[in-house]
């Protein structure tokens, strides 16, 4: 419970009352419906908390080796499992895998990263691409950690355009063997997690060919060691020492003529038979290729979830040791001021607080979506499903775009406003700033996942959404008349109806409160639909006088990627204001509905240049925006480290001894 009750000076006496907050049942909120699963990662990490340590003093093979073990130590309790199917030893619960997944990142972040690739990726391309006998072959052993695997798809050549990529696989009839060739260094397999040291076997990407013809990437398995030792035709290099994540070998392979069996191709969207006949149920390779990496969603459902986390770690740091610093005489000469109590301090900590809540609901919507459509309980009817799983894709790319670089931007902050301790190793910042920064690139580089979300958004989901490149969708956009493009939209269709409980109607900005979720869900429904119709006017514009639809799209990118982070950032915000409004009156609900406010208000105010310009906000509704947010923060102060102490952050793991107390 927060001891500090001053008032707030802002405070209007008569109807505002000042929650308490319960730390427990606000940690329950938090936790949802897999408490118990997160409570069994939280014990786990505290158990293995030494591991915060050994990251420093280890070298880098013993910690490498340090970090596999633990990882194996972890699948015998079950909560590295829980996504598999039951009769292979999993839990055949996905949202249970996702939760266990988020809490890890409270720890070792190496540790969370193996536990992505093995489970995630390596075990997630053999589930999801596989059919039942690579399940049979695979699946209880990778589960256990006996069988390592790593994921190689990306090349030195190619990382986002994974349809580019040069390893090819060419099948040989006589034999019954696919080919596996690496043709130059461009299409060395590069940074794959787990390949430098302890994969027995990797899931590779290669580009299938049969009879010199071409048929899109593919996935196969391929052993890359036996008792130890690297395979005949395999050269495998250590990427060396990286930026962060230091217990993860990451590596390059290289591939000689390695023959695999016919059975290695994992043939769930695709089969090759015996006498070399392609056979396929989806026709178009674009779409059978976008289909298959599709099903591999949950690995960057993870990263933003993990992210999410590791900035909770963050901000529990920095908002405890701030409610404990003292700084220069402000309003006292006996004693020096707290850093929370200085409004800048505030300014800085209690935004990302905010928005860490708003992330953690969004992320709990993608979760939960991926969970039904993973068990098929609830799922929607068959002609719906296809748009269903495009929309979840594109919402757990951006859901993973947002989280991601929130972890960056909350952990920096949160390093500064811890000043000099912050930049100890013990404290924790230097191993969450250098492992989660590539949290950014990994699953997606986020200005590519970007551009995803915005080509489901202008294309409306289309049923030909898989089939189109950049360039398709341009003129597929710019086929259609502006207002179509718009009207098709979720947003559009938001707005017309929440024009009718707004007051004044058009006027609304004029009138309603600031403090109304109707309000401030308006200004960002009304912003991203403006985006979204200035770039397909763009393209269309582009189009209609005979540029190249690749420079089109070029010149018209920024505003792809504004309009993408617009429609994400009204999201976030309606997760959160769809959770306020479901909680009962009391307490939990003031207070989280003055986190909500602050991140709506504050999500307006980073843009108001933007809604002044286009006429959605006068100079004094702009100041006045930024005096209900000061009014916020002061009513939050009081509050503040039961905020952080809800995230049920494991005390081992805060570490911090000097910054966070006892
Ligand atoms: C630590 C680590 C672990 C990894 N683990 C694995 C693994 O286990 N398995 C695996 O297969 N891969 C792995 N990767 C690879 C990772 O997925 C890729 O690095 C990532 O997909 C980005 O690809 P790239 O590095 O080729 O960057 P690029 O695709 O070359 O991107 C470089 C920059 O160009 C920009 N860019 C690219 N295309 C466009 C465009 N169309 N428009 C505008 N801008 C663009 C991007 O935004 C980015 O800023 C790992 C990488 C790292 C660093």
């Amino acid at each position: 419970m927060a001891t500090d009750t001053a008032s707030p000076d802002n405070t209007e006496a008569s109807e505002y009352v000042q929650p308490k907050i319960d730390v427990p049942a606000l940690t329950a909120l938090l936790d949802g419906r897999h408490a118990e699963v997160r409570n069994l990662v939280r014990t786990n990490l505290a158990e293995y908390s030494s591991v915060l340590e050994e990251a420093e003093t280890m070298s880098t093979d013993e910690f490498r080796d340090r970090v596999r073990d633990l990882v194996v130590e972890m699948a015998s309790t079950g909560q590295t499992g829980m996504g598999f199917p039951e009769q292979y030893g999993g839990g055949g619960d996905v949202g249970a895998s996702i939760a266990a997944f988020e809490t890890l990142a409270f720890g070792d972040l190496s540790i969370l990263v193996k536990v992505g690739v093995q489970f995630g990726l390596f075990g997630g391309a053999i589930l999801q691409l596989g059919t039942k006998s690579h399940h049979d072959a695979y699946l209880s052993d990778l589960i256990t950690g006996k069988l390592m695997g790593c994921f190689a798809m990306t090349e030195t050549g190619h990382g986002s355009n994974v349809q580019a990529l040069g390893t090819v696989a060419t099948y040989d009839a006589e034999a019954e063997e696919f080919v596996i060739n690496t043709p130059d260094d461009a299409s060395r397999k590069d940074y794959i997690g787990n390949a430098a040291r302890h994969a027995h076997t990797a899931v590779v990407f290669a580009q299938l060919e049969i009879e010199g013809k071409s048929e899109g990437v593919h996935a196969f398995v391929v052993p890359l060691r036996e008792d130890g030792e690297v395979r005949p035709g395999i050269r495998i290099e250590d990427c060396g020492r990286k930026l962060g994540l230091n217990g993860v070998d990451n590596g390059r392979i290289w591939f000689d003529e390695v023959r695999v069996p016919r059975s290695a191709l994992l043939n769930q969207f695709a089969d090759v038979t015996a006498d070399g006949v392609y056979e396929s149920p989806i026709e178009n390779p674009n779409r059978r290729f976008f289909t298959m990496l599709g099903t591999l969603i949950q690995g960057r459902v993870c990263v933003g979830g993990g992210g999410i986390n590791a900035a909770k770690v963050a901000l529990a740091i920095a908002t405890k040791y701030a409610a404990r610093r003292r700084q220069f005489n402000a309003t006292s000469d006996d004693q020096e001021e707290l850093l929370l109590d200085y409004g800048i301090h505030q300014r800085r900590l209690f935004p990302l607080i905010a928005k860490t809540y708003a992330l953690h609901f969004a992320q709990e919507i993608v979760a939960a979506q991926l969970h039904e459509l993973s068990s098929h309980t609830d799922a929607p009817e068959e002609g719906e499903n296809e748009h269903y799983r495009r929309e979840l894709e594109s919402r757990a790319a951006g859901t993973k775009v947002a989280g991601t670089w929130h972890a960056t931007q909350t952990i920096q902050e949160c390093r500064e406003a811890c000043g000099g301790a912050g930049y100890l190793s013990i404290n924790r910042f230097d191993a969450l700033k250098a492992d989660t920064d590539v949290f950014t690139t990994f699953e997606g580089d986020n200005h590519v996942l970007l551009q995803l979300v915005a080509k489901g958004l202008l294309t409306d989901y289309a049923s030909d959404f898989e089939d189109m490149d950049q360039f398709g969708m341009v003129r597929f956009v710019a086929g259609l008349a502006v207002d179509t493009v718009l009207e098709k939209t979720n947003v559009h269709k938001l707005i017309e109806r929440i024009k009718d409980v707004m007051p004044g109607g058009d006027e609304w900005d004029q009138e309603a409160g600031l403090l109304d979720p109707h309000y401030q869900l308006m200004m960002l429904r009304f912003r991203e639909e403006h985006m979204l119709g200035g770039v397909a006017r763009r393209l269309k514009r582009g189009i209609d006088n005979d540029m190249n639809p690749g420079e089109v799209f070029s010149r018209v990118q920024d505003h792809v990627i504004g309009a993408a982070r617009a429609h994400v950032e009204r999201l976030v915000v309606e997760a959160f204001v769809d959770k306020v409004e479901e909680l009962p009156d009391g307490d939990q609900k003031v207070a989280l509905s003055l986190l909500c406010d602050l991140h709506a208000l504050c999500t307006i105010e980073n843009d108001r240049a933007w809604f002044m310009e286009h006429g959605r906000l006068t100079v004094q509704r702009s100041k006045a925006i930024t005096r209900e947010i000061n009014g916020l923060l002061r009513k939050i102060r009081p509050l503040a480290v039961d905020y952080v102490d809800a995230f049920g952050v494991p005390p081992e793991m805060l570490r911090s001894p000097e910054l966070v107390g006892d």
